[in-house]
């Protein structure tokens, strides 16, 4: 051996050179490759072309000098290995070259197949074959491809060429026209190449296989390989190796056959064999969509013997890599030949189902399926579904790719569907098959319905990636591209009509749809146990009502984290004594509209309390901006100014006068509870009384009262006297004894700062991260809508921080507040009630800084535990 850095490595012959620990190196399907070789399974002979060799290409836009040594001699091995040559006019070899990188990224790169024909090989091995019909659409496909990914001409100009000779010919399958017609259909796409081409079509097949190797490179930076990257926080700087592999035919004849496999059902997670085949067809046929193809369970009857040795090959990978494995496949007049293996992309559901199946069949441990399940997949498992009883109007059915209702308005287009989707409006993409293209107009809309394709169509894996509903060749939905409606059954849709799209059953409804959320099953039960007792953080949600509360407990939250008590004083009949409460000056009218609205208050607490019997549950004093509360319209003035027995036009001036700049910054929170101290005292004499009732009946109320927007340590202490005092007076009055703690939230970045200070009179620290982003950042929550996306596209900001916590900045606020706090009272108990409570990444920087438990809205209670 000499000391020349491998550049290539070899596969399916013998032992491959590569193993599946070098993912990183040769990517997720060179890797994979080398391990099936290793495992002695049938793998067409090829060799990989390192990722790491990308990004030095993009750099220089040149490969290494002795790459092309390398790549000859591989060559040769290949030539050996398949007694063909590759260029020879007698008996081609022809390969395929496909992108690969660590992490997969399903339909993002490019994929040409069958290079090595020109105009002298396809007739060799049109007599090799003895099949010129194959050999010429092997060299069709061919140019198409190496066409559009190559040489840049846009796919719907060869679509165009060959519908019209379709046409012209009166069939309707591509593989129905005669040789003559493909050989003009050929010439065709090459005169299409050499006007509209970035560059010429090469005829050498060494050149082809350079410009192959380059695209591929180059295709890392294509705008949905970024995309993509982005959605799944992929690194830029992975890139993606290239898999060089001697061509088998799955369009050989009626014994040769291409399709996908799944070692279990990726949808349901049922134990079978699952996928899809095409007899007669090559890769692209089956993930295109433009032809619909038979479930594999069929392969079994047409080619018993290849079934069988699949179904084998399906097991012995799975019980390998001990997890589910994607599999392509290709029969090649009878043989069996493996192209692929990875791990494969399951529904939420079939993540659950099989983890838990696993742990039963002994091939993982209990720490191993928790960890395996992504969180955002249960959000899948909680997407919602039509209402039962929901009544719509069936429009038409295809194929359920990816489960889930939605409702939305029709776009047709992916640039409409990200304009439209940003505006924040609901929208379904329609389309008669999705590409890599449409990527940004799928994580725009709700839901994807394609007219073509099966449920391992780009359409299908994608939006299952995504967990998004979608309805995938939906035969009678027949759109007409580029456009802007569709039929369906004689039916005109266009774009702005409302449809409902049910992923699960496969069903589309006209119009717009009520749609609930499904019960949890006993193993997502199963497997959130096993998850509790391996973390450390406790979950509690977010609830206001009894309902909520509810909801929250049967997902497994261990008490309440922040009950908001404003909705209460919104709802109709008490909006006005709240008003009341604000606008007057006579303590007479305040105090008689307080005692309309204790009893209410109380009711509400108690139904909260007891739902969360045993459980802490935190309730926040009053805190919304006082312009919420303010009359705006006249009837709202009317009615106030009738109640409260004064003339309309003094309560108006009254209203305008408190009305603010900023409310967000104005007489809110805490600030309101020290200047009308009575809303505060009512509240808790609400909490106080409630608690004590329930504690006399047996019941086991737990609450703690919490101070919204403290920024200063005497705005605190005088809160928390007062607050002390009416809770006494009401537990002496009534004769019960009941602990009930007073916290504060930290949500003003001057109250991270005094942290230490407010320990002092805080039992609690609860961190209220909404408001505390929007300081920090100084970016309003209501507004920041209107940047945020084009700061997160153009890179300013890696994400959205209302979404995400920003752990740089924000978080550095929570880590001090946290160990300030703590260093000043070592039992201080921590928590954070703000949205990112519920957010993955989120939770596992609060983990980081101590906190005792996250809090966050009930349906995402499963995905922090
Ligand atoms: C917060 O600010 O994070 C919070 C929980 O309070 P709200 O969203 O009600 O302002
Ligand atoms: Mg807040």
């Amino acid at each position: 051996m000499s000391d020349t850095p491998q550049l290539v490595y070899f596969f399916g012959q013998g032992r491959a050179d590569g193993t599946a620990a070098m993912k990183d190196l040769l990517g997720g399907k060179g890797a994979g490759l080398a391990e099936m070789t290793n495992l002695g399974i049938p793998v067409p002979p090829g060799f990989t072309i390192p990722a790491n060799l990308c990004i030095a290409y993009l750099e220089s836009r040149q490969f290494p000098p002795r790459l092309a040594g390398q790549v000859e001699q591989a060559l040769q091995r290949l030539e050996t290995a398949t007694g063909r040559i590759f260029g020879a006019a007698d008996n081609p070899l022809l390969v395929s070259v496909r992108s690969g990188a660590a992490l997969s990224m399903p339909g993002m790169m490019n994929t040409i197949l069958n290079l090595g024909l020109n105009d002298t090989t396809v007739e060799g091995l049109a007599r090799r074959s003895g099949n010129p019909s194959f050999a010429w659409d092997s060299y069709r496909r061919f140019v198409q491809m190496y066409g559009h990914v190559v040489c840049g001409v846009d796919g719907d100009a060869f679509e165009a060429l060959i519908q019209d000779r379709l046409a012209a010919c009166g069939v309707s399958r591509d593989i129905d026209l005669p040789v003559d017609e493909v050989r003009a259909l050929v010439a065709g796409f090459r005169e299409l190449i050499a006007s509209r081409g970035t560059s010429p079509f090469p005829d050498r097949p060494m050149d082809q296989l350079w410009g192959a190797i380059a695209a591929v490179f180059e295709s890392w930076h294509t705008r949905r390989a970024r995309d993509y990257r982005e959605l799944h926080g992929i690194p830029d700087t992975l890139g993606t190796a290239v898999n060089v592999m001697a061509m088998v035919f799955g369009n050989s004849g009626e014994d040769s056959a291409t399709g996908v496999a799944f070692s279990r059902n990726p949808s349901t997670g049922t134990s079978e064999l699952y996928g899809e085949f095409l007899v007669n067809a090559q890769g692209e046929d089956v993930v295109s969509g433009a032809r619909t193809p038979q479930p594999l369970a069929a392969l079994g009857q047409v080619m018993p013997e290849a079934y069988r040795q699949l179904e084998q090959v399906a097991r012995t990978l799975e019980r390998h890599f001990r997890d589910v494995q994607d599999l392509e496949f290709t029969v090649e007049r009878g043989r069996l030949y493996m192209l692929q293996t990875r791990r494969a992309q399951l529904t939420g559901q079939a993540a659950v189902r099989i983890a838990c199946d696993m742990v039963d069949e002994g091939l993982i441990s209990e720490e191993e399926a928790v960890a395996r399940i992504p969180p955002d997949d249960l959000n899948q498992l909680l997407h919602p579904t039509l209402a039962p009883d929901a009544e719509l109007e069936l429009l038409t059915t295809g194929l359920p790719a990816s489960p889930g209702a939605a409702s939305g308005t029709a776009v047709f287009d992916a640039d409409r569907a990200e304009a439209l989707g940003r505006q924040g409006e609901a929208v379904i993409l329609v389309r008669r098959e999705t590409s890599p293209d449409d990527f940004h107009g799928m994580v725009a809309a709700r839901a994807i319905l394609t007219a073509r394709g099966g449920m391992t169509s780009h359409a299908a894996v994608v939006a299952r990636g995504m967990g998004k509903p979608c309805v995938a060749g939906a035969q009678e939905v027949s759109v007409t591209e580029p456009g802007d409606a569709c039929q369906v059954n004689g039916r005109r849709l266009a774009e702005g009509d409302w449809l409902t799209v049910d992923g699960t059953t496969g069903r589309i409804y006209a119009g717009r749809a009520e749609l609930v959320t499904p019960e949890v099953g006993p193993d997502f039960q199963r497997l959130l146990g096993w998850a509790d007792r391996f973390r450390n953080l406790r979950v509690r949600v977010n609830a206001d009502t009894p309902a909520d509360a509810h909801r929250g407990r049967d997902f497994g939250a261990e008490g309440i984290g922040l009950c908001r008590t404003e909705h209460m004083f919104f709802e109709e009949d008490w909006i006005s004594w709240v008003r009341q409460v604000i606008l007057t000056d006579s303590q007479k009218t305040r105090d008689q509209a307080l005692a309309r609205l204790l009893p209410e208050q109380r009711a509400d607490f108690e139904g909260i309390f007891e739902a969360m019997a045993g459980l802490p549950v935190t309730v926040r004093l009053l805190d919304p901006p006082l312009h919420e509360f303010l009359p705006k319209e006249e009837k709202q003035l009317a009615q106030l100014a009738e109640q409260m027995e004064i003339d309309p036009a003094t309560v108006a001036d009254k209203a305008e006068a408190l009305a603010e700049f900023n409310p967000m910054l104005g007489h809110r929170g805490c600030r309101l509870g020290l200047t009308t101290p009575e809303i505060y005292d009512m509240q808790v004499e609400a909490i106080t009384r409630a608690a004590c009732g329930l504690k006399a009946r047996g019941i086991d109320a737990r609450p703690e009262i919490m101070v919204p927007l403290v920024g200063s340590v005497n705005e605190m202490i005088r809160l928390r006297e007062r607050t002390s005092a009416v809770v006494e007076r009401v537990k002496s009055e009534l004769g019960v004894e009941i602990e009930i703690p007073i916290g504060t939230m930290i949500e003003v970045p001057r109250a991270a700062l005094v942290a230490d200070k407010l320990a002092e009179h805080a039992d609690f620290f609860s961190f209220g991260t909404n408001d505390l982003t929007q300081m920090t950042f100084g970016y309003s929550r209501d507004d920041a809508g209107r940047f945020l996306p084009d700061y997160v596209e153009s890179g300013i900001l890696p994400f959205d921080p209302f979404e995400r916590l920003d752990a740089e900045g924000v978080g550095q606020l929570v880590e001090m507040a946290a160990s300030r706090g703590r260093q000043r009272r070592r039992d201080l108990k921590l928590g954070i009630c703000g949205e990112h409570g519920g957010e993955p990444n989120s939770i596992s920087f609060f983990e980081s800084c101590g906190l005792d438990y996250v809090s966050c809205s009930p349906y995402r209670v499963p995905v922090a535990r």
